[in-house]
């Protein structure tokens, strides 16, 4: 639409005029004039049965918020002397809101006494009521209880009111209305620039200063006799974007009337639940419709059409873009392009890529009462409820008793992962969107919440303290909306994910047009199964680690934790090997071919030891040794910051067993995995790398063990090592670095952690305090700091590149799910980014989004606002 008036050369502000009559050929666009004045402009064009309307532009309505009316005569003189008038707010972004329409603009005295004679006694006093009541209230700025006492409708009413009104003002209501006119026209033009209207418009997007215009129409009065009245008409459902004629329509009333009638109002489509339009004017119906079908083609949008009928005459007042679910914005984008109105690039531009999450994951439905006791940071989207458990062995239990439970826990620890498999939904009161339970909770598309410090956490006694004082004990039901961060009480209504043929054709379309690769963080087969559905281009991040939490392997990872010697380590080791092998065959075995890249072991080895008295003194029974060994060892390998201690490469440099294991399964699931099916090249990345020389120690291992197994096999393979860059060293001597290796790979999450020396575990504590405050723009595990680490990022891309042209560059940290991430990789030159499989399809939309507009400078969903 934009480009439309770009094509057609629309107006500056210097050369338009203060005021318009809307005709096919005014100078009229949207950032002059505003959204519905355009598009009343467009209606008339396509020589709808418009009233008569006067578009003022910003320029003319900034003015008369500083008290400097535009020509009012000329704005009359516009219409036929006795025509009564409405005034709509016109903003450039429909969105953007503005003050109530006012109708009935010009009724006094007299035009009631006129208009009793045609309209009747009632359909005239409705006029003039309606009109009082909101110029008191809107202009005259009285406080609507005023009028509490008065009775519904009728001549009485009316009478009551304009006592009322002359009582509170001391001035009878005003007669003249030219002086009415300038009243409304002022006191919506202020409104505009009152302080909340603007803090509310910002927060929707609108730049401080947007202007709004304001258009004054000719009334078609909805009262009379024949057939009048008023109603709205739609072509496509709101909640599923299917087509379906919805409205109502209500004899003898105004406005948006017929919506809030309940009975009274016919359905406009015959409809076995009553009365309709079609049966009691069908003309006037038939017409209508074929009104809004044209609309739907030329205005290259689904419309809501605001009509009134006169004397079965249809009238078009105002035409809005129809408010849509995410599924509806969707479906509507899709089946515009497909009935070729629009081009199948415009529909990918027309959907907001975030909104795809919501038609992933169940959530809580719009309109639905939420008790709210307590938020946190929404960390995993889609909501669920359950009952409540505060431990994952009886999170197993619930659900082997096929009850939903929601586990709640403090922070969640590999301890926890089948707890959380077995949960509908997590919550924990530490954490920030890279904790542990955030990230596992992604992978599965599990609702998470973390760092619900508002609520208080007894954990051992199994209870949840709301901030109003509400007492919640295990078995409790709660609900966790993961999209919103909100903890709600019991079970409120919820709506179905709702992916569909649309949402897979609307991908469709932008997988064409993107130019980065999306890939898929997964550690798992049901992760690589759900990467694959979303058409994830691989597996860009396997978190080897989160493989060893089964308790079957747990035991094992243990005893090798507790090994003393390398043999020994070794020999606990190759225990391992198979089922790791198994693991890397399942995930070649779904990616069919697509690149695999499988990150070394990375967390702390004593991430995996117990901490309780009880699970020290079961392993000390598992291991037959001592339980004071046991608490000795577990003590030995505490370390004050473990984040910054020997985990990643620095136990492949110093415990290099384990990654010799991990590359020999890796190797042989390989050489099994490309006899089944497509060749597997596998990718091989080292965590936590700082310093040129851990790679170089690495590589040679690796190497070996390649070699070793190509031996044993008789049977050739290639793979390519690659480097993680989480740590700010990394970044900077990316090109000592990247000569050793095929791929860097930036690991945002330890990357942003280390940058701002700020612990992702903690963070979310503090978060929202520092985000209100402004010391940061959004918390910068969410959303990348392009600025800070993004320095650092564009400095290893540069160096890296420089030193190794070939090289392949990605970002595997949560925010290669960010819209706004991606952008920046994208500008950065990376060959993918790689998210949580649920984020792919946000992913290629956003990366399709950024593309096209990079070649046609259009933004996102901006064309979508007629
Ligand atoms: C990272 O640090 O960005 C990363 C992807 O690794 P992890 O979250 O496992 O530390
Ligand atoms: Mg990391």
């Amino acid at each position: 639409m934009q480009k439309h008036d770009q094509d057609m050369g629309g107006p500056t502000r210097d050369e338009t005029p203060d005021s318009v009559l809307i005709t096919p050929v005014a100078p009229i666009a949207n950032h002059t004039h505003g959204g519905r004045a355009k598009c009343l402009q467009r209606l008339v064009r396509l020589d709808l049965p418009v009233p008569r309307t006067v578009a003022l532009s910003f320029q003319a309505v900034h003015g008369i918020a500083q008290g400097e009316m535009p020509d009012m005569a000329a704005i009359v003189e516009a219409f036929p002397a006795d025509a009564l008038l409405c005034v709509r707010p016109s903003s450039q972004d429909p969105d953007w809101g503005g003050p109530g329409a006012i109708l009935n603009i010009g009724m006094n005295d007299a035009r009631y006494v006129d208009l009793c004679d045609s309209l009747g006694r009632d359909g005239a006093a409705a006029l003039y009521l309606r009109f009082v009541q909101s110029y008191a209230v809107h202009v005259a700025r009285l406080d609507p209880d005023v009028f509490d006492d008065v009775e519904d409708g009728g001549p009485d009413a009316l009478s009551e009111v304009l006592h009322a009104y002359e009582a509170e003002t001391d001035e009878p209501f005003p007669q003249d209305p030219a002086e009415q006119l300038a009243a409304v026209l002022r006191s919506m033009a202020r409104a505009w620039e009152g302080t909340s209207a603007r803090l509310l418009r910002q927060a929707k997007g609108a730049p401080a200063d947007a202007g709004l215009g304001l258009v004054v129409q000719e009334m078609v009065p909805g009262f009379g006799q024949g057939e009048c009245g008023s109603g709205v008409l739609q072509l496509v459902n709101t909640k599923t974007g299917q087509p379906q004629i919805t409205g109502r329509y209500l004899s003898q009333s105004q406005g948006r009337d017929a919506l809030g009638a309940g009975a009274e109002a016919l359905y406009l489509e015959r409809d076995p639940r009553g009365p309709s339009l079609e049966e009691s004017a069908p003309e006037a119906f038939a017409d209508l419709k074929s009104h809004a079908r044209l609309m739907r083609q030329r205005l290259r949008e689904e419309m809501q059409v605001e009509f009134v009928i006169e004397s079965g005459a249809v009238h078009l007042l105002d035409g809005v873009r129809v408010t849509r679910s995410a599924q509806a914005a969707v479906r509507i984008a899709v089946a515009l392009a497909e009935d070729g109105i629009i081009a199948c690039q415009e529909a990918v531009m027309r959907v907001d890529a975030r909104i795809l999450t919501e038609l992933l994951h169940r959530q809580v439905a719009p309109g639905a009462t939420r008790d709210v006791i307590g938020s946190g940071i929404a960390a995993s989207p889609g909501a669920a409820t359950g009952r409540l458990v505060f431990t994952a062995a009886e999170a197993q239990a619930s659900a082997a008793r096929g009850e939903p439970c929601i586990l709640v826990r403090r922070e969640t620890s590999p301890e926890d992962v089948r707890g959380m498999h077995a949960a509908a939904a997590v919550l924990t009161e530490r954490g920030g969107i890279t904790s542990h339970a955030a990230v596992i909770g992604r992978g599965l598309g599990l609702p998470c919440i973390v760092g619900a410090s508002n609520l208080k956490f007894h954990t051992r006694r199994k209870q949840l303290v709301a901030g109003d004082g509400r007492l919640f004990t295990r078995g409790d039901i709660l609900t966790i909306d993961g999209s919103s961060g909100q903890v709600l009480a019991g079970e409120p209504d919820m709506m179905e994910a709702a992916e569909d043929g649309a949402f897979q054709t609307l991908l469709t379309w932008a997988d064409a047009v993107r130019d980065i690769d999306i890939r898929a963080n997964a550690d798992t087969p049901e992760d690589a199964m759900t990467a694959r559905k979303f058409n994830a281009q691989g597996i860009g991040l396997c978190r080897t680690e989160h493989m060893f939490f089964d308790p079957g392997r747990l035991t094992v990872m243990r005893e090798m934790i507790f090994a003393e010697t390398s043999d020994g380590r070794a020999a606990v080791l190759a225990r391992l090997l198979p089922i790791q092998r198994e693991d890397f065959q399942a995930l070649f075995r779904i990616m069919e071919g697509l690149p695999v890249c499988i990150r070394l072991f990375d967390p702390p080895l004593h991430e995996f030891l117990p901490t309780s008295t009880t699970g020290q003194r079961e392993l000390s029974e598992a291991l037959g040794i001592p339980v004071s060994d046991v608490t000795r060892r577990v003590e030995e390998m505490e370390e004050y910051n473990p984040m910054l201690g020997l985990r990643g490469v620095r136990l492949g440099v110093t415990v290099p067993e384990i990654y010799d294991m991990q590359a020999r399964a890796i190797f042989e699931a390989t050489l099994d995995a490309s006899k089944e099916g497509a060749p597997v090249v596998p990718e091989i990345m080292i965590p936590l790398v700082s310093a040129a020389r851990e790679v170089e120690l690495v590589k040679a291992r690796i190497d070996a063990v390649a070699l070793a197994v190509k031996a044993e096999r008789g049977e050739d393979f290639t793979y390519r090592l690659g480097v993680m860059v989480e740590t700010p060293r990394a970044a900077l001597r990316a090109g000592e670095i990247s000569p050793h290796t095929s791929f860097l790979s930036f690991g945002t999450n330890d990357l942003t952690q280390m940058t701002y020396g700020l612990s992702r575990d903690d963070a979310g504590r503090f978060m929202s305090a520092y985000v209100n405050q402004g010391v940061f723009p959004e918390d910068p595990f969410h959303v990348l700091d392009t600025d800070g680490v993004g320095e650092l990022l564009k400095l290893g891309v540069q160096r890296g590149r420089a030193e190794n042209p070939d090289i392949t560059l990605s970002i595997c940290g949560e925010h290669g799910g960010n819209p706004e991430s991606i952008a920046f990789c994208r500008e950065a030159g990376f060959d993918y980014v790689s998210c949580s499989p649920f984020r792919v399809p946000v992913a290629r939309l956003a990366a399709a989004q950024l593309a096209i507009s990079s070649q046609t400078g259009d933004s996102p969903h901006q064309s979508v606002k007629p």
